[in-house]
């Protein structure tokens, strides 16, 4: 960590002299002061965002829309990085962002496995690192998994090594308002935590909630009193929410319950030598996870697909998979399943999440089963 600071120091001396794109750019100036041989030297520090939720309520799709804004708006010459978090071992969201934009100026780091804060944390430190010192980004946005300990994310943003690097502008929460109903969600301390932090809280996917979810919505925004609340569709989030300054809260006093049974990755799951698949396994926070990787090659039967997707009794499904009718991003979440076509993937990957142990054996067999051939 003391090396990080001065390689980030170094770094931001040299953009100084030789970036002057960054200048131009939303980039904070926050330090005006006199390096040694009294020169006047900037640094600047990297707006970062987090883009929070809980699972499946739409971070992905909401991070994709504000990528597509940013590319629409002329805006190309801004770099952006987004660091994506996932509980489960295979990583699905940072496929799904790369096969959605196709920009050339936006750096994705995937860091699966866990939450940032604890089971990643390793990870999470040296990902941010690289992050910051290769792509040196005009914008950093963060999506922990639906089940991160936000509060401590934020303690690691805002800490010491990192206050002259990253300035922490808008939280932004997403909520299913149909969840909020839900003691399952509105009981758990990781989703009470997401909304006390939340700068910017937004009722997604109003499309489907009906007149006394958005009440029960509103009860909530009247209590939590966020800088902003809106009603959306999408999870579409307006650029300019991203530059309010984040406002300190207080972290429950009661602290929070590490996962103790996950294991760190360094970095995105992947198929060894000439596996055709591979499956990954993991649990924390009172779910269980399991995902597969299967080789390109192989090909899914879409209807059949389908129908193992919808028999699954489980609280969360997504994936990226390649079918006999194209490439398809899967999502199912509380029953509801759906597909949409993309271009194409480096693999075939499927995740489940649960808040009960389910027979991996048996979704296994038949998600297998679901291959129709093996195009080698
Ligand atoms: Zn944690």
């Amino acid at each position: 960590m003391i090396n990080l600071a001065v390689l980030l120091k170094i770094k931001s001396r040299r953009l100084t002299h030789q970036n002057s794109r960054a200048r131009r750019s939303n980039a904070i100036v926050i330090l005006l002061h006199y390096a040694d041989g009294g020169n006047l030297e900037i640094t600047m520090a990297i707006p970062v965002n987090i883009v929070t939720g809980f699972l499946g309520v739409g971070k992905t799709t909401s991070i994709i829309n504000l990528v597509k804004q940013k590319s629409q708006k002329n805006q190309t010459a801004e770099r952006w990085a987004v660091l994506i978090n996932e509980f489960g071992t295979v990583g699905i969201d940072a496929a799904i962002l790369q096969s959605q934009v196709p920009d050339q100026q936006l750096a994705i780091k995937e860091v699966p496995g866990g939450c940032l804060c604890c089971t990643a944390g390793l990870p999470f430190q040296i990902g941010l690192n690289q992050l910051i010192s290769k792509q040196r980004p005009d914008r950093l946005i963060i999506e922990p998994t639906g089940l991160g300990h936000l509060s401590e994310i934020i303690k690691t943003l805002q800490a010491e090594h990192y206050q002259d690097v990253l300035q922490l502008q808008s939280v932004i929460c997403l909520v299913d308002p149909v969840a909020l109903s839900d003691a399952r969600y509105i009981e758990h301390e990781v989703f009470q935590d997401q909304l006390q932090q939340a700068d910017v809280v937004l009722a997604n996917k109003i499309d489907q909630s009906s007149a006394k979810d958005i009440e029960i919505f509103e009860q909530l925004i009247e209590r939590l009193q966020p800088a902003i609340s809106a009603k959306v569709e999408q999870g579409k989030i307006e650029a300019e929410w991203l530059n309010l300054p984040h406002k300190a809260h207080l972290t429950p006093a009661h602290g929070h319950q590490h996962a103790d049974h996950q294991t760190p990755a360094l970095s995105g799951a992947s198929l060894q030598g000439d596996e055709d698949w591979r499956r990954f396994e993991s649990k924390g926070q009172g779910y269980v996870s399991c995902g597969w990787i299967v080789v390109d090659a192989a090909i899914f039967d879409e209807i059949q697909l389908l129908g193992w997707v919808s028999g699954q009794q489980v609280e969360r499904i997504k994936g990226v998979v390649r079918t006999n009718q194209g490439w398809r991003i899967i999502n199912v979440r509380d029953g509801i399943a759906s597909m949409t076509s993309i271009d194409e993937a480096a693999d075939s990957r499927l995740e489940m999440i649960h808040s009960d142990v389910f027979d991996i054996e048996i979704a296994e067999q038949s998600f297998l089963q679901a291959i129709v051939s093996l195009d080698k």
